[in-house]
C-alpha cells in the first residue's frame, strides 16, 4: 500500500534518557498537530532527527529507541555531533535564516557549513530513499533540507515529492548573494510542488527561479526539461479549537484551581484596574524586532506620558539557538535595554516592563493571551507568526487588539488587525494609543472576522489542502498533456513507418532537432544531424520537410546544398531538393513601414532584445533581456501591435521569447495541408515544440503521428521530452 512519508529536521516525538531508561513523548508543536491527519492511521511515517547526537545515544538504547519511534509512526536519521554543528548550527541558522530574513551582515558564507549542509542532506534522502517505496509520496519540510527534493527525485523520478518553506524567501536580491544559490534552487526542483506561506514568497522565488536558471515560468509553473513543478502559497493557519476550548476552560477555572502565573496577573489587575496590558511573545531572535518594540515602547511613553501608570508591557522571550554569538548578543542587548527603561520609568506603584526569559506551558500561555488587552508583534521580518493568530483564538468574548507588523506572513491574512511598520515610532506610539482606547464594539467586529478566517482555514485544512494540490498536480499532468512515447506506441509507430507505401515527415527545427542558443545563428546543425537528415532525407518513399518559422537566408545556407525539402517562415517559402527559394503563399508586406518603428521603440527601450526581420514577417526577440522586464514590454508590445494592426490581415504570434508579427494567412498548418494535399501519403508525421507547430498538430488529419516536444499544453496526440529524444526517435525511422 502507498503511504505518505513527511520529513521534516526534528521527529514529533521528543526522547528523554534517565535512569538508563528511555521515553518517548510525543511534541504538541504547530507542525505535528497540523500534520496529524496526514500522518495517521498507519499508513504514514514521518523521517527526522530524534534530537539525540550519535554520541549521546547509548549503543545499548539504539533498538530501543528505534522500537519507541516506531510506535509514533517515526523512523530517525543519525545525525552526529559535528552534523549538528555544521549543518543545523551553521548552515541552517548562520547563514539561510539571517539571509532568508533579511540580515545579510549576519550571513556567514563558509564552505564547510555548506559542505555538511550537503552531507546531512544527503543522510536524509538515504534515509527516504531506504524506506519508502516508488508510489508513496512526500512531503519535505523547511530551510534545514532544501536539497531533498532533488537527492530524491534522482533516483526515484515517478515519486510526487512536495517541500513546504516555513520561513520568508528572500526576494532575488538578496537570494543572489548566497554563493550557492543554483543549488540550492536545484535542490529545491526536484519537487513536484513547492510551497510558501505567502504569494510574496512565491513571486520572489519565482524570480529567482528564471534569473538565475534561466528556466520558463508560466503563471506558477517551472517548466523543467520533462517536468512542470507547481509553486503555490498554502498560509499555514492553527489548531483553532485547541485555542478557544483552552481559552472557554481557563475561563471557568474556579478561584482555586488558577495558576501562579494567572494568580500573578490578577493581582496585577486588581492593584490597577485601568492599567492596560500589552503583550509580546517571541522567540529570542533579532527576526523579531523585540529590542525595537522595546526601544518604541519609551518612544510611546514619551511622546504619551499621559499613559505612564496606566499600561504594562509584559515581554516573553523564549531562549532560542543559545549557541549562535548572535542570539547572545541579542540577550545581552535586550536584558541592559528592560533594565535601563526600568530604571528610569519606575515608580513606586509601577514597572512599565515585566520581562520573562523563558518558554512557559501551554497553560500559561493561554493565561496570557487570555488577559492581554493588547497582543503586540512587531518581527522585523517573520515567514508567518502563529503568535498572532494564537492571541485571537483565545480572545472567547471577542475583546481584544492585535497590533501587527506588515513583515509578517500572517498580516496578509490578518487585514482588520492593526498593521504597523515596525520601523515607523510614530505610527506605532499612535496605533498603541488608538489600541488602548479603542471601542469594545470595533475590537468585536474587527476579531469576528478574523477569528472566522482562522477557525475555517485550520492547520489541518492547511496540511489537507497542500496533499490535495500535490495529488492533483499528478492528474492533471496526466491529463492535460499528450500521451508519453511509450514502448508500445514507439512499436506501434515503428510498424505504421515501415508498413507505409508513401511517406510525409515535417519536423521544426528550433527546440525540436536543435536547444534554444542566446544567438539564434549559434543554434546551427551539428554533424550527427546532418547525417540524421541526410538517411531520411535519401530514405525511399519518404518525403522529408524542414518547417520552421526561421529565414530563408540561414536555411539556405545550411540546408539548400544538402537538398533537403524546406518551408520556412511560418509557410511562405518553400525550396525542394536544394532549388532557390520560392513564395508558397502569396502575402502582402506593406504593412512592415507601420510596425518596424514601434519595434524598433521596443529595441531602445529594452536592452538585450533585437528584431529580426523576414521578407514578410517581422520578429522581436526578448531571450537575452533580464526575464521580468522581458515579458513585461512583450505584454506591452502585444497592447500596442493588437490596437495597430486592427483588422489587418496580419497577426501577432507569441513565441518562445519572441513576438512575431506576420501576414494572417501564414502558418504551418496551412502549409503542411498543402503539401500534404500534393500526393497520396499513408504515413504523415509531424514534430515541433512551439505553440506555431500547433497549427500543423491542428489541421494535419487524424490518422497523422503528431509529437510535441516538451510538457506544454498541446493538440498534438504525443509528446517527447526534449530534442535528445527527438533524434532518438528519428533515427529509429532509419536505422
Ligand atoms: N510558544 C510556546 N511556548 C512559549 C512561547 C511560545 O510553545 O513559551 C509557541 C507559540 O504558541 C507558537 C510558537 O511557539 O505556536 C511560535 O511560533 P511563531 O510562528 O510565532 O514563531 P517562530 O518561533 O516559529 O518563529
Amino acid at each position: 500500500m502507498s503511504k505518505t512519508i513527511i520529513i521534516s529536521n526534528r521527529l514529533p516525538v521528543q526522547l528523554q534518557i534517565s535512569d538508563g531508561g528511555l521515553t518517548a513523548i510525543p511534541s504538541v508543536g504547530g507542525l505535528a498537530t497540523g500534520m496529524k491527519s496526514v500522518h495517521s492511521g498507519g499508513e504514514s511515517l514521518w523521517i527526522g532527527w530524534s534530537g539525540l547526537t550519535d554520541e549521546e545515544t547509548p549503543a545499548a538504547l539504539e533498538g530501543e529507541i528505534d522500537k519507541a519511534l516506531k510506535n509514533h509512526d517515526c523512523a530517525k536519521v543519525n545525525l552526529t555531533e559535528k552534523d549538528i554543528e555544521g549543518f543545523y548550527f551553521g548552515f541552517s541558522n548562520r547563514t539561510i535564516w539571517p539571509l532568508f530574513h533579511y540580515f545579510l551582515e549576519y550571513s556567514e558564507f563558509e564552505l564547510e557549513f555548506w559542505n555538511s549542509y550537503k552531507t546531512v542532506n544527503q543522510k536524509f534522502a538515504d534515509a527516504i530513499i531506504e524506506k519508502s517505496n516508488e508510489d508513496d509520496t512526500i512531503w519535505v519540510h523547511d530551510y534545514q533540507l532544501m536539497l531533498v527534493p532533488q537527492m530524491v527525485k534522482e533516483k526515484r523520478p515517478n515519486t510526487s515529492i512536495g517541500y513546504f518553506l516555513h520561513i520568508p524567501f528572500p526576494s532575488y536580491e538578496i537570494f543572489r548573494t548566497l554563493p550557492w544559490r543554483e543549488e540550492i534552487l536545484e535542490g529545491l526542483l526536484g519537487s513536484d510542488l513547492i510551497g510558501f506561506h505567502t504569494y510574496d514568497y512565491e513571486r520572489h522565488f519565482l524570480s529567482s527561479v528564471r534569473r538565475l536558471l534561466g528556466l520558463e515560468v508560466s503563471f506558477n509553473d517551472i517548466h523543467l526539461d520533462n517536468r512542470v513543478i507547481k509553486v503555490d502559497s498554502f498560509p499555514m493557519g492553527i489548531d483553532y479549537k485547541k485555542f478557544k476550548d483552552a481559552a472557554i476552560s481557563h475561563s471557568k477555572n474556579t478561584h482555586e484551581k488558577r495558576s501562579d502565573f494567572q494568580i500573578k496577573l490578577d493581582d496585577h489587575k486588581a492593584s490597577a484596574p485601568d492599567t492596560k496590558l500589552i503583550l509580546s511573545i517571541d522567540r529570542l531572535d533579532y527576526s523579531k524586532g523585540i529590542a525595537k518594540r522595546i526601544n518604541a515602547f519609551e518612544y510611546f511613553l514619551n511622546k504619551y506620558p499621559e499613559y505612564k501608570e496606566k499600561v504594562r508591557l509584559i515581554i516573553l522571550a523564549v531562549p532560542s539557538r543559545s549557541n549562535v554569538p548572535q542570539y547572545q548578543l541579542l540577550k545581552k542587548e535586550i536584558d541592559e535595554l528592560v533594565g535601563r527603561i526600568n530604571g528610569e520609568l519606575s515608580t513606586v506603584n509601577w514597572t512599565p516592563i515585566w520581562y520573562f526569559y523563558r518558554s512557559l506551558p501551554f497553560e500559561n500561555l493561554i493565561d496570557l493571551y487570555t488577559s492581554s488587552d493588547i497582543a503586540w508583534l512587531t518581527p522585523l521580518r517573520d515567514g508567518m507568526n502563529l503568535v498572532a493568530k494564537e492571541y485571537v483564538a483565545t480572545r472567547i468574548d471577542k475583546t481584544g487588539v492585535l497590533i501587527l507588523s506588515e513583515m509578517a506572513g500572517s498580516a496578509y491574512e490578518m487585514n482588520e488587525a492593526l498593521l504597523i511598520n515596525p520601523n515607523n515610532f510614530e505610527q506605532q506610539a499612535d496605533t498603541l494609543k488608538s489600541a488602548i482606547n479603542m471601542p469594545k464594539e470595533e475590537q468585536i467586529a474587527r476579531n469576528m472576522f478574523l477569528q472566522n478566517r482562522l477557525e475555517r482555514y485550520n492547520v489541518e485544512v492547511w496540511a489537507n489542502e497542500f496533499m490535495n494540490s500535490l495529488n492533483q498536480k499528478r492528474e492533471v499532468i496526466d491529463t492535460f498533456i499528450s500521451q508519453k512515447m511509450s514502448k508500445n506506441i514507439l512499436g506501434e509507430i515503428d510498424n505504421q513507418y515501415s508498413k507505409a507505401k508513401k511517406r510525409l515527415l515535417f519536423l521544426d527545427y528550433d527546440g525540436t532537432l536543435v536547444g534554444f542558443h542566446k544567438d539564434p545563428q549559434k543554434a546551427s546543425p551539428d554533424e550527427e544531424l546532418y547525417e540524421l537528415l541526410d538517411k531520411l532525407h535519401k530514405q525511399e518513399n519518404t518525403t522529408l520537410f524542414l518547417i520552421s518559422g526561421r529565414d530563408k537566408q540561414t536555411f539556405t545556407q545550411w540546408f539548400v546544398p544538402k537538398g533537403y525539402n524546406m518551408i520556412v517562415e511560418h509557410g511562405v517559402w518553400i525550396s525542394r531538393g536544394g532549388e532557390e527559394f520560392k513564395l508558397l503563399e502569396k502575402v502582402k508586406g506593406e504593412w512592415m513601414e507601420k510596425i518596424r518603428p514601434v519595434l524598433e521603440s521596443f529595441v531602445d527601450r529594452t536592452p538585450g532584445s533585437f528584431i529580426e526581420e523576414k521578407n514578410y514577417s517581422m520578429a522581436w526577440h526578448y531571450r537575452n533581456t533580464d526575464p521580468d522586464f522581458g515579458t513585461k514590454r512583450a505584454t506591452e508590445l502585444n497592447t500596442v501591435l493588437t490596437s495597430l494592426i486592427g483588422n489587418d490581415d496580419i497577426s501577432v504570434l507569441n513565441g518562445n521569447k519572441v513576438m512575431e508579427v506576420k501576414s494572417s494567412n501564414v502558418n504551418k498548418g496551412r502549409a503542411s495541408v498543402r503539401i500534404l494535399g500534393e500526393d497520396d501519403y499513408d504515413f504523415v508525421f509531424a514534430i515541433g515544440d512551439d505553440w506555431t507547430d500547433e497549427f500543423m498538430f491542428q489541421e494535419l488529419p487524424d490518422s497523422a503521428v503528431t509529437v510535441k516536444v516538451g510538457l506544454r499544453k498541446t493538440q498534438a496526440k504525443y509528446h517527447v521530452e526534449n530534442t535528445k529524444r527527438v533524434r532518438e526517435l528519428l533515427k529509429r525511422f532509419v536505422e
